[in-house]
């Protein structure tokens, strides 16, 4: 047997279609994952309290507990954790409530299995890149303000708040560029996984929501301010 340098990823499967869950654990192992099946919403959270999994797969429509609701539960106890749902549903409102539970990335079904494996390796490198701390602190300070990037608790300009995953993710790049403008699409490839040049403006909807927690004035940014035809920049 070849011994492995890296520790294989831990992936937990939450879906109940037996065929699409054996042929995914299939492919995620032939990737080299370590794969986890749970067929229903309350085996994926007893599974997440025993085991340490690097993401979860999450099938929305499960027996038992719904998945939204399995995100919701995993939300209160690991603010932090990477999710990728997958559903049969595909309307916006689902959409935007699945990545409102903190959700990382969205597929619908049916999809294809390169995109699915393009995701999880998205996602999983993002992660390790977050999981760097900041120079050489997870809490990182500015004026009155915090940001705890190993909890996602925050102090912003009107008290005490939990970051999503995403908002946390650009924090901290906007945060490890201090000074310097980042750029939409680099924003969009590292905290999304997109493609450059596409769909800049959800960008711009997480910094207004980010303004209306670290600025005095959202309206007048002081620091994470726009610069012109490059970007945003933090100002610490
Ligand atoms: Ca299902």
């Amino acid at each position: 047997m070849k011994t492995q340098e890296t520790k294989a990823k831990k992936i937990l499967l939450v879906e109940d279609e037996k065929h699409l869950a054996k042929g995914l654990k299939f492919n995620l192992e032939r990737e080299g994952y370590e794969v986890s099946l749970a067929e229903d919403g309350v085996t994926a959270l007893q599974r997440l309290n025993e085991i340490d999994f690097d993401l979860l797969i999450l099938d929305l429509m499960l027996p038992k507990m719904g998945g939204l609701e399995v995100a919701r539960k995993i939300r209160d106890t690991h603010a932090r954790f990477p999710i990728l749902i997958l559903t049969a549903k595909s309307t916006e409102s689902d959409r935007e409530l699945g990545l409102e539970t903190g959700a990382d990335d969205y597929l619908t079904k049916p999809f294809h299995l390169p995109e699915l494996l393009l995701r999880v390796k998205g996602i999983l490198r993002r992660w390790e890149w977050y999981k760097t701390p900041l120079h050489d602190q997870e809490v990182f300070r500015f004026g009155k303000m915090w940001i705890n990037f190993a909890t996602g608790k925050a102090k912003g300009a009107s008290g005490e708040l939990l970051l999503t995953n995403k908002e946390a993710l650009i924090m901290k790049l906007l945060i490890s560029k201090k000074g310097e403008a980042v750029s939409r699409d680099e924003l969009l490839e590292k905290v999304w996984g997109y493609e450059p040049g596409t769909e800049t403006r959800t960008v711009d909807n997480f910094i207004a929501r980010l303004r209306k927690y670290f600025e005095k004035k959202p309206q007048k940014p002081e620091r994470i301010v726009t610069v012109r035809e490059k970007g945003y920049q933090f100002n610490p």
